[in-house]
């Protein structure tokens, strides 16, 4: 078999596997197996070029940059849908519907409403070539680079599909994802996102689709647009599955409202059980004739309706407002609640996310409030009783100074969060900043959990993360609770850290916008503390996603002699401030700046920047004098082009650039 023989078969057989994966949930290789598939085809492509397949299973991965989104006019309207909440409502659109139609429709399907980001997907000759958001139902966004990593999206159809169709279907962030993707949020110092619809529509104008690759979004399938060639909504449907795409199983169809009712009681119960989030039920007329017939109103279908749950609510009473200081400083107002039981748990407390929201809300001390769990993870006051107001006295004030350690509250403009500034004298944000330190994430200190982190520090024993390092037995054992065995774990754990690597330290040291990520980014490219510190913001914008926001970040960060002298202590205890060196591919590309610019037909943008660094050259984020060359793709930008020109650096095709290695 020869390499053309070869990619066509691995495309063929990853399609294959990826399907029965992601949309059949049956696995059929190893995902060892899986990922040397992959990379053998990765590697087969980028050797022939010419075998470009905008969609071959290597996209899923994605890496593309998309800067704007172009505006694109759907094929078909994309219309909303009315909404009922009750029986009678429900039995009213049915009578609606026949007095319309002239005579009884006695079949309907039931569906879920996915709670997500719609989206239209047209396919041609088998293959996906474009999907578009809503947008205002007329015109959408093209988003197609990131959906094509939305693993259960099929990217070549199977059977017997038609030649051009465009399907619809709703996307979704699991509850799973969103929850790991918020973990990661909040110890990077970010703030969570609210919840998973938002942060799916998110996920899919972000403009590297490597990083919509890493999100676990999943795509459900409900309509086949502008195609009639079934007889029932059904049909259409269970074909579609035929062809790869995913139609959940809870599909039903129905007789009467009776039916469309325990439909609806049936997973009013059971979404609790479901990994995704739904806001209610999608009722639909089963024949396509008939809804032909009924046609649409100026905004949505005659022929469905959605059934929408009613989000679970409580009244209780609003006892207090606290204040809670996270590690950067930001202030989260927290509601205190008579404890009440809502969908099957006790809540006593509600975030009230900040100043903004306590004075939208106009809540005073003693009211009654409504509180419901919505799409957010955490419950929300939605708002009060009017009839059982307290008095003007309790309303809430929002505090000026730090609960913790009284200084005044600072705002920044643009931002909805008041900080406490005293980033060095705050108790809580200093022992927040020290339990960074030592979790897991970070160096992964054995034996420290934040509680101790609290003794330690009230106890006068450590200042800072560095003083963990001069810890010793006589200070730790007439501590309560110290056992000899727990002082000797905590101090084997101090010890072991120091073999953490370098990128660990670096994260572990919580720099504002330093997560995990763009320490590892850093500690790669400079290699050791001391060259980051002394890095200019030009050499610092070399790096790959490092912007102005944490170039700035770092640049306050090294201002404060407190964080150099605790660098130092760091250091001579014998944490590692140094990178290992990298294994080079490579150096025929050593010294070398590379800017790489605009779209290619081999690789992917963060592929060639791998390549680069692996060669031993640099990145460089823009062209510049230092520039040594610029790895030029299609449609690179005209004002670049001509900057590259300008400065006398020259362009170098993705062809050219490979054979170079
Ligand atoms: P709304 O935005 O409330 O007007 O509801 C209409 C939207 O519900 C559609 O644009 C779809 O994105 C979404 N939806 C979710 N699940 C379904 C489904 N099973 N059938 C039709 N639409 C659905
Ligand atoms: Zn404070």
């Amino acid at each position: 078999m020869n390499s053309e023989q070869r990619i066509f078969q691995l495309r063929e057989q990853l399609h294959e596997y990826n399907h029965a994966y992601y949309v059949l949930d049956k696995s059929l290789v190893s995902d060892f197996e899986f990922d040397q598939l992959l990379k053998e085809l990765q590697a087969l492509e980028l050797a022939h070029p010419a075998l470009y397949d905008p969609n071959s299973p290597t996209m899923r991965v994605g890496g593309s940059v998309t800067k704007n989104f172009p505006t694109v006019t759907h094929n078909q309207r994309m219309y909303s849908l009315d909404n009922t909440y009750s029986e009678e409502e429900l039995s009213d659109w049915v009578k609606r519907i026949e007095k319309n139609y002239g005579g009884s429709i006695s079949e309907f399907t039931c569906e879920l409403k996915y709670d997500g980001a719609s989206i239209n997907m047209s396919y041609k000759n088998g293959f996906l070539v474009r999907a578009v958001t809503r947008g205002d139902g007329t015109q959408g966004d093209d988003v197609t680079q990131n959906v094509k990593t939305i693993k259960n999206v099929p990217l070549k159809l199977v059977g017997d599909f038609p030649n051009e169709f465009d399907i619809r279907g709703e996307i979704v962030l699991p509850f799973e994802g969103f929850e790991q993707l918020n973990k990661k949020r909040i110890a990077q110092g970010e703030e969570p996102y609210r919840n998973p619809r938002n942060t799916a529509s998110g996920s899919l104008k972000l403009q590297d689709s490597g990083e919509t690759a890493q999100r676990p979004l999943e795509c459900f399938f409900y309509a086949i647009a502008g195609d009639n060639s079934y007889a029932t909504h059904e049909k259409s449907l269970v074909k579609a599955r035929s062809w790869g795409f995913c139609v959940p199983e809870s599909l039903r169809l129905v007789r009467n409202v009776e039916e469309m009712l325990s439909f609806v009681d049936h997973w009013g119960e059971k979404r609790e059980n479901l990994p995704f989030e739904i806001d209610g039920v999608v009722i639909k007329v089963n024949s396509i004739a008939i809804q032909e017939q009924l046609g649409f109103t100026a905004k949505s279908p005659r022929w469905a309706i959605s059934y929408k749950f009613k989000a679970e609510q409580v009244a209780t009473r609003l006892n207090a407002v606290s204040y809670q200081v996270g590690r950067t400083g930001a202030i989260t107002p927290v509601a205190n609640l008579e404890p009440v039981l809502l969908s099957g748990t006790i809540v006593k407390r509600a975030s009230l996310h900040n100043a903004d929201q306590i004075e939208k809300l106009n809540l005073r001390i003693g009211d009654q409030v409504y509180v419901e769990k919505g799409g957010e993870i955490i419950p929300k006051i939605v708002g009060f009783d009017a009839s059982q107001r307290g008095s003007l006295e309790d309303v809430i004030q929002y505090i000026e100074h730090c609960p913790d350690c009284q200084t005044q509250l600072v705002r920044i403009d643009g931002e909805a969060q008041h900080y406490c500034p005293n980033e060095l004298g705050c108790p809580t944000q200093i022992i927040g900043r020290i339990q960074h330190f030592v979790s897991r994430k970070a160096l992964d200190i054995d034996g420290i959990g934040g509680e101790t982190v609290g003794l330690l520090f009230h106890q006068g024993l450590i200042q800072n993360c560095a003083d963990l390092y001069t810890l010793n037995r006589d200070q730790l054992l007439p501590l309560e609770r110290m056992a000899e065995k727990s002082v000797d774990n905590l101090l084997a754990g101090i010890e072991a850290s120091k073999e953490q690597p370098f990128e660990k330290v670096l994260f572990a040291l919580g720099i504002r916008h330093v997560g995990a990520t763009v320490a590892k980014r850093l500690a790669v490219h400079f290699g050791s503390m001391d060259k980051l510190r002394k890095a200019t913001p030009e050499e610092l914008l070399e790096v790959e996603e490092i912007g102005d926001k944490i170039i700035a970040s770092l640049h306050t960060y090294f201002q404060v002699e407190v964080n150099l002298r605790i660098i130092d202590k760091l250091t001579a205890s014998g944490v590692s401030m140094v990178g290992e060196v990298k294994v080079l591919s490579s150096s025929a590309l050593e010294g070398k700046i590379i800017v790489v610019s605009g779209v290619f037909q081999t690789l992917s943008r963060n592929d060639l920047k791998t390549l680069i660094e692996d060669n031993g050259g640099k990145v460089g984020s823009s062209i510049s004098s230092k520039t040594t060359f610029v790895v030029a793709g299609d449609s690179m930008g005209p004002s670049k082009k001509q900057k590259a020109e300008k400065l006398g650096v020259p362009l170098i095709g993705e062809q050219d650039f490979l054979k170079m290695l």
